[in-house]
């Protein structure tokens, strides 16, 4: 470094929860820097880029690009995982994928002790999968399992709440599989344990269908888990999620569902991740699929287009199997105004309950965005500060 002024470094971030808050880990461990706009001009521009579709892709390699033309990159995440051989050809471009090595890079430790603090902080309690879902590039970019040891995690609730916030989103990249590479016998029920015990309130981030069991049942009946659920089903149809290799049935998942409505209140949220155009998904797989989400109390749903990456499975079956483009394009947007009819029933039919929220941002004067325990985005008028907990009628 041994420059007079610190170094100006500009972060852009793209993707999930586990990007945000690895960003914010690094911006909170690098020394003797000075954090910039990535608008304005820095020294250094860390991308942290996703590459779960190729959409991901494209916007990440704009943004290198635009970065480049103003100073050196430092491209890493799930991204960087990834070889980009015309990027990595720009001379002031580097590709370093572990944020361990960017912060050592730049003559710095990483250090856990940092969380994504919006007014409902991220918490990262682990990263890796070891599922190989047939489409998904994730496993081969993420790595194996790797947990965050428990007792790292109290230290980081507790540092939560010493800062006021009310509430914590345990996320990561397979969170169900919590604890499997520890020694110690601790899995998700032990954090959403921990969680409930110091922040209070506790949100679970994505989860698995498979991986609800009884013990965070119980959880979700003494109310130790907001009611909002996001679990993944990615197709409803039984053919479909065989050749995508997931590890259950349109018939299992629904039981999950079912199990968890048994216990939680009537407003609990729900929602999903769904893949529209599979290779060789046909008309009736389809259709089933759709009158399997149409039968599910969602509430929301996220509609993704099939994306072939390099290296997957799917990768070799989108080649000689496809669903033409425009096909994949138009069963998605059937797909999505189905959510938008979920979401506004769901909406109507909650009106008039009382919930609690925590209050984001101040969207103009004595106005404010705030999110519900269902997850409901939603606007509050009054006087209220960032983080607090208050309760409204919808
Ligand atoms: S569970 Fe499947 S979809 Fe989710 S990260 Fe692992 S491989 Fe990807």
């Amino acid at each position: 470094m041994g420059s007079s002024r610190p170094l100006r470094v500009a972060f852009y971030t793209f993707g999930c929860k586990v990007n945000l808050f690895e960003s914010e880990q690094l911006k909170k461990s690098l020394q003797n820097i000075e954090i910039v706009d990535s608008s304005a001009d820095a020294d250094i521009y860390i991308v942290n880029g996703c590459t779960v579709t190729a959409a991901s892709d494209s916007q990440a390699r704009n943004m290198i690009r635009r970065f480049a033309k103003k100073g050196k990159v430092i491209v890493t995440g799930c991204y960087a995982r990834k070889k980009d051989l015309f990027l990595e050809k720009i001379k002031n471009v580097e590709f370093i994928p572990e944020i361990e090595d960017v912060a050592r890079n730049l003559e710095s430790k990483l250090i856990y002790d940092a969380f994504f603090d919006r007014s409902r902080p991220f918490l990262k309690i682990q990263t890796g999968c070891d599922q190989f879902c047939s489409y998904c590039i994730i496993p081969f970019v993420r790595g194996p399992l790797k947990s965050v040891p428990l007792d790292k995690i109290i230290k980081l609730l507790e540092k939560i709440r010493s800062q006021n916030f009310k509430e914590v989103v345990l996320t990561g990249i397979h969170i169900g599989k919590y604890g499997l590479d520890l020694d110690d016998g601790s899995n998700l029920s032990s954090v959403i344990e921990q969680a409930h015990r110091i922040v209070g309130r506790v949100r679970l981030g994505s989860l698995e269908s498979h991986e609800i069991t009884l013990e965070i049942l119980e959880q979700a009946s003494q109310n130790k888990i907001l009611p909002h659920w996001h679990i993944p089903l990615q197709h409803g149809s039984d053919t479909v999620l065989k050749r995508m290799k997931r590890p259950y049935t349109a018939l299992q998942y629904r039981n999950s569902v079912e199990k968890i409505i048994k216990v939680t209140p009537p407003h609990t949220g729900f929602g999903t991740d769904i893949i529209a155009g599979f290779p060789g998904e046909t008309e009736a797989e389809f259709t089933e699929s759709y009158n399997f989400i149409k039968s599910l109390p969602f509430c929301y749903g996220h509609v993704f287009p099939f994306s072939p990456r390099e290296g997957t499975l799917a990768w070799e079956m989108e080649k000689t199997d496809g669903v033409k483009p425009e096909i994949k394009k138009e069963r998605a947007a059937i797909l999505r105004q189905l959510f938008a009819e979920k979401h506004s029933g769901f909406r109507n039919s909650i009106k008039g309950t009382e919930l609690t929220a925590i209050i984001e941002n101040e969207i103009e004067k004595d106005l404010y965005s705030a999110t519900t325990e269902n997850y409901l985005s939603i606007e509050i008028k009054g006087k209220y500060s960032p983080k607090e907990l208050v309760s409204v009628k919808i």
